[in-house]
């Protein structure tokens, strides 16, 4: 565990996605405790939450755009399941104001990549944007 914490932080590579897995965390805990959902004893969120966490993980390590990623509400690619969208869109509206409190550092650095424009597709990615946005399609 620590040794790939490590790897994270030494390898320029993996910084931006790093700084974004903390970002969705946070967010998610915060959405998860601010609404009194009931957590599992020691547990960081409730299963819902948990499940919309593990997700959003999962997309952001397969991202086509790797670590030029843009800012997902930046994205041209839409890789996320429509219902789980909706959700993290609600977990970003309510916690996104809450985060500047919480994670001022956090927050701006998402502000920032917010304002980076999204790159164009990668070339492999273009030719199948839908298959290449979600190699592991909505039913995974
Ligand atoms: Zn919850």
């Amino acid at each position: 565990m620590a040794k790939d914490v490590v790897e994270f932080i030494t390898d320029p590579r993996f910084v931006r996605r790093r700084h974004e897995r903390k970002t969705i965390d946070a967010m998610v805990r915060m959405y998860c405790r601010g609404h009194g959902h009931e957590r599992p004893d020691g547990a960081p969120t409730c299963a819902d939450c948990g499940a919309l966490r593990e997700y959003a993980m999962r997309r952001l390590e397969r991202c086509v755009f790797g670590d030029a990623k843009p800012a997902c509400s930046n994205c041209v690619v839409h890789c996320y399941r429509a219902d789980m969208r909706e959700r993290v869109r609600e977990v970003m509206r309510w916690s996104g104001p809450r985060m500047l409190l919480r994670h001022p550092v956090l927050a701006v650095r998402h502000l920032i990549s917010e304002r980076r424009p999204a790159p164009s597709l990668p070339k492999r990615a273009r030719r199948d944007p839908a298959k290449a946005a979600a190699p592991h399609g909505p039913r995974d």
